[in-house]
Parts: C-alpha cells; structure tokens; sequence
C-alpha cells in the first residue's frame, strides 16, 4: 500500500451545528431492541442470548454471551421483562434481536461489580466483560483489540478523537466532557499494556477540546494532544497512523507489529467507565442532524432505541425524511426505517430531506484521474470500476486483487470528486464483496 504523502485535497464542509450541544438524556423508552450482533459487515457473530422471554432483567444485566472476536456481550439497557427474542433485519443485514419492555425504573443490575485486574490478561477478561466496541464505526471488540499487547510490546497508543465526517459531534463532546474518563483510560493502558507513548489526534475545528485536553495533560510526558489538520478522512485509521507517526503497515501487517494501536476516543471512555462504575456498555452518546430534523442534538440514549424515539426527542421532523443514515454522510450507512434500532457503533442518526439527497445520473468516465488522485491510499477506483463491468469472473477477480481493492475503506472520497458522479465507493463495496466471496469459494473448492 503506498499512502500518498498529503491528503490535504479534500476539505468537506462539516455542518457540525450540534458541536455546542451538550449531550441530554432522552425519557426512558417504552421498550427496547437489542441485535446480539454488531450489525456490520466485518463482523457479524450472534451472541448466545442467555435469558428467556418472560424473564425479568435489570440494567446491566447479561442478556446475550459474546462467542468469539467477531461478538461483544449485551446487557439489558433498561429494566423490565424480556418480551421476544425475534428476527430483525436492518439495512440488508440479519441479527437475532432481544425485545425488552421497560418498567420505566431503569433498576440497576445488583450483581454489577467494580473490576479489580491484577495483571494483563484479568484486565483483557474485564474489558470483555464490559460488552465494550470500537465506536470509531468497525464495532469490533476493544478487549480483542487489546489483546494484541500479548504478542507484541504496544509502544504507542493512538487516540483517535478527529471525527472528520460531516455531522458528527459525538465524539467531541466526549473530549469535554469525559476528560477525567479519557485520563482513566490512559492510566489502565500505562498499567497493563506498558504503554509509554499516548497520541490523542484531534482535528482543528475542535479547538475547544484541543485545549482541554492539553490543558489536563500538561504535566504528563507520555500524553501529546496532536492537532490535525480538518481534512477528510484524517480518522481513517492509515491516515492518522502516518499523519501521527509517519508509519504506515503495509499490506497483511498488522498495527500492532509496528507497536502501535489505535483506539477511538470514546470507546477508551466507555472502556474506562466499567472500571469506574461496573457498568457495562448500555448506552451511548449520539449526535441526531439533517435537514429533516426539527431540533438537531446529542443525546443519551439506551442502546437498542428506535430511530422514531430519537426524532421524538429532537423535537420530531420538519419533513419526512428521504434518506436516514447510521453514521456520518461519507461512510455511514443507509438505513431503510424509523423503526431501525441504535446499535454499539452508532454515532450518529443522520435525517435528510428530499431537496438534501437529489443526486446527479452518473454518465460515463472521462478519464480525468480525479478519484486517482484524491484516494489516501493510492488506489484506482476507476479500475474497480472497469472489473466489475466484466462478465468473466476470473478476469473481474484478477484485475481486483491486482488493484487490492480489499485495502480500500470505503471512505468516499472518489465517488465526491468525480465529476461524471459515478458511484465509485458503491461500487467498490460490491467489489470487495465480490472479491471475498471469489477467494473464498476457491479457497473452499481448492484451487
Ligand atoms: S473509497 Fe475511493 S478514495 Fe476511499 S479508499 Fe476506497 S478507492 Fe480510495
Ligand atoms: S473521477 Fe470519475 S470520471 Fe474521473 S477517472 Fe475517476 S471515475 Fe472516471
């Protein structure tokens, strides 16, 4: 992979309104929906549910047991009595989901306990314990992220605070207002994983937090407050590795050789709140924007609340929205009802109106290099692009794997500069899809 020396091409605007909005808790919800699942492409294991309906559950509680790397526990986010345990289907992607009707007493689960580790691997067991995911969007498990320090010395911890799409100010509030939380968190990754060097980026339109931080900071060495330039996608994780360290892994290395990790700010304070409280993962902050919402804000909220429960606390819709989207507006990920629950990763519910979400017809390439050009990673979208117009499946599939259309993560930035208004990262989701699919039926078949 040669990541290009400046990515400084593509500057977004940010339409961060909610940046001065402290987060509010919404009202208990009536009921909640809990998918064992993350819900997202790369990981996708159903937890083991562990209750039964009719069962009464507190906040908390364990309702589903994690199965591997690619599961996280669930604990009951509100108390009351486990309705169905169901089919739910979002966005094209399929989870089993526990229903919980709500008491409206939000009773703490008594058998939560502070965590009290002594050595590496009971603190891997806690942050297991803590249902804990990565809320930068790949929702993949903090424990097992972690656990990369039992193989290799963890030099460097990344502290990824850039949010660089449009929309959210999630994690900014955060950095305000969780300052005390993120130190904890450095604290216990100091302690178990030996890590001497803590880089917190955080990008330029958040001056507010940049001071902060560096302001709390101020008497610990091994903590840095890096300013980032507010370029999109400066929080994709190769970026900021090189934009941070100058490193960049190559392909099939991992981070961790390299002895760095790279953690999303709040999921560092989600991970460091169990330790402070023994509560597990049940809710989150989420920042609900668009032009279809009435009072844009950043909100507390239970996970496993409908988007309909968020509207209703931003004051409802001014219009029905065209297009709602899980997530920022470059990567997030379309959602198909208001009825569509809030998982871990979700930070942010974006509602747009029509007007917001016209689209130009794509017509054909002119060959202008633009997505070249603009790609962090160096890819050929336009190549992508041009394989999956084929029909021959070996050819398609090896013009991809020479291109390494698996490197590319789908931030977007192609599909904005081309001025034919092709849907390159769409397609490049296919492409991947597809080329996933290919190796493993030739793995499978042997050849
Ligand atoms: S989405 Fe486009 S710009 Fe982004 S990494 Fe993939 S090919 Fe490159
Ligand atoms: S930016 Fe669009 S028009 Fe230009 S080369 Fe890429 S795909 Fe073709």
């Amino acid at each position: 992979m040669s990541l290009k020396k400046s990515i400084s091409s593509l500057k977004l605007p940010h339409y961060k309104s909610t940046a001065g909005m402290a987060p509010v808790r919404i009202p208990i919800p009536k009921e909640v929906l809990l998918p064992v699942s993350p819900m997202n492409s790369h990981s996708a294991t159903n937890a083991e549910p562990v209750v039964q309906v009719g069962d009464h559950v507190t906040v908390g509680q364990l309702i589903a047991r994690e199965k591997d790397r690619g599961s996280a526990h669930i604990h009951a986010s509100v108390s009351g009595t486990v309705k169905a345990i169901e089919n739910y289907t979002a966005a094209g992607k399929k989870a089993l989901a526990i229903r919980i009707e709500s008491d409206g007493k939000m009773e703490k689960c008594p058998d939560l306990k502070i965590p009290q580790p002594t050595n590496l691997d009971e603190f891997l067991q806690c942050v297991r314990d803590s249902g804990a995911v990565g809320l930068g969007g790949a929702a993949y498990p903090v424990w097992a992220k972690l656990s990369a320090a039992q193989k290799s010395h963890i030099q460097t911890v990344l502290i990824n605070g850039a949010e660089c799409e449009p929309f959210i100010t999630c994690d900014h509030r955060v950095m305000l207002e969780y300052g005390d939380l993120i130190q904890k968190g450095i604290e216990l990754l100091k302690q178990f994983l030996g890590s001497e060097e803590f880089i917190i980026g955080i990008e330029k339109n958040k001056p507010d937090a940049i001071e902060q931080l560096t302001e709390r900071f101020k008497d610990d060495p091994a903590v840095k407050v890096l300013p980032l330039s507010s370029v999109y996608p400066q929080g994709a994780k190769q970026v900021l590795l090189y934009n941070a360290t100058g490193k960049v892994v190559e392909k099939g290395q991992r981070m961790a050789s390299l002895g760095v990790i790279i953690i999303n700010v709040y999921s560092l304070v989600k991970m460091a709140e169990y330790f402070v409280t023994g509560m597990p993962m049940v809710e989150r902050i989420v920042t609900v924007e668009g032009s279809a919402v009435k009072e844009p804000k950043n909100l507390i909220v239970p996970i496993g609340v409908t988007v309909r429960d968020l509207v209703e606390a931003c004051g409802g819709l001014k219009e029905e929205p065209a297009k709602i989207i899980f997530g920022g507006a470059m990567m997030g990920k379309t959602q198909d009802s208001l009825d569509n629950v809030l998982l871990k990763a979700t930070n942010a519910v974006v509602l747009m109106n029509r007007k917001d979400t016209e689209k130009t017809a794509p017509s054909p390439c002119i060959h202008c290099g633009r997505c070249v050009a603009v790609c962090p990673l160096g890819l050929n979208p336009a190549a992508f692009s041009r394989a999956m117009e084929l029909e021959d499946e070996d050819k398609k599939a090896a013009i991809l794997q020479k291109e390494q259309v698996r490197v590319c993560m789908e931030c977007g930035c192609c599909s904005y500069v081309c001025p034919a208004h092709r849907p390159l990262a769409e397609t490049n989701n296919k492409a991947i899809g597809f080329i996933r699919n290919w190796e493993k039926a030739h793995k499978e078949g042997g050849k």
